[in-house]
């Protein structure tokens, strides 16, 4: 049975051990005035899928690409392992992301594609063989190899980008929307895989959606956003066990997770 707990943000949850991502009273105000993150505080500890939820334009991205090191916080501070968010971008395979377009090279193949960061990274060649094979396989696209993305459908194209970040062997692994532009059965069979691949792999999960449904199938832990000025606004664990099966969906728990998060939403 499932129970979600809601509680007021910030949430401070007790939790062993340092965070893996440590984001403290963070505020953001862009270069032409928008205000545009207030206050945000959150931290993942290791293994943890956590799920940013709230209408576009809250902030989400943000938050993401401050974690990610792709922007600066204008207050607070942000740790990705004890680090600056940068310093583990680089080393990649501390952190990696995969974003709503998969911004794949059209003139590569899927391995080619796939290979690219670590390339980037002065991986050898045989290393980088290895490790874009596993990453294939895991994603489903054994076979697919020597294909190149016009050929490929968009969820395809899809797991071809999460294949490219978990080449890397991330420990953080930072999602924005990432089957935003895919029909509601493609990405409801990604979101199964992505869970298989995460119980398999132990990753650190950070996934920005604005789909209840999508938040609540996926996360250990659903955090709320309200915008103007992008806050957190609930902090809700989900308290169901995996792997959990396609019938989830349909289950009273589901129904009764999906509700309270949207009356948090409405609220906001
Ligand atoms: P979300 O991902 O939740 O849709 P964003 O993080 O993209 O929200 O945007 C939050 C707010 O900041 C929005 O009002 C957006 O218009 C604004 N914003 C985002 N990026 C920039 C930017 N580079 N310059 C100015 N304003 C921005
Ligand atoms: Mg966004």
């Amino acid at each position: 049975m499932l129970r979600a707990v809601a509680q007021p943000a910030p949430a401070t949850v007790p939790a062993a051990g340092q965070p893996v991502v440590d984001v403290r009273n963070v505020g953001k105000v862009y270069q032409n005035g928008t205000l545009a993150l207030s206050d945000v505080t959150l931290q993942l500890h290791a293994g943890e899928f956590v799920t940013l939820l709230g209408p576009s334009g809250c902030g989400k991205s943000t938050v993401l690409r401050i974690v990610a090191g792709l922007g600066k916080p204008s207050s607070g501070s942000v740790a990705v392992d004890g680090q600056e968010p940068e310093a583990a971008r680089r080393r990649g395979h501390e952190m990696a992301f995969v974003f709503q377009d998969p911004t794949l090279l059209p003139w590569l193949t899927v391995r080619k594609n796939t290979e690219l960061p670590l390339k980037l990274r002065g991986v050898g060649r045989k290393e980088r063989e290895r490790l874009a094979s596993s990453a294939i396989r895991l994603v489903g696209l054994t076979g697919f190899e020597q294909a190149y993305p016009r050929e490929l459908s968009g969820g395809m194209k899809m797991r071809v980008s999460i294949a490219r970040a978990l080449a890397q062997e991330p420990k953080v692994l930072l999602m924005d929307e990432p089957f935003g532009a895919l029909d509601e059965i493609t990405r409801q069979r990604l979101n199964e895989d992505l869970l298989d691949m995460w119980q398999a792999a132990q990753w650190t999960v950070l996934f920005v959606t604005h789909n209840v449904f999508e938040a609540a199938y996926l996360s250990t832990r659903i955090v709320v956003m309200s915008s103007r000025p992008g806050r957190i606004v609930a902090d809700i664990p989900v308290d169901a066990p995996y792997p959990r099966p396609p019938e989830f969906r349909s289950s009273p728990g589901f129904g009764a997770l999906v509700s309270a998060v949207v009356q948090f939403l409405r609220d906001a």
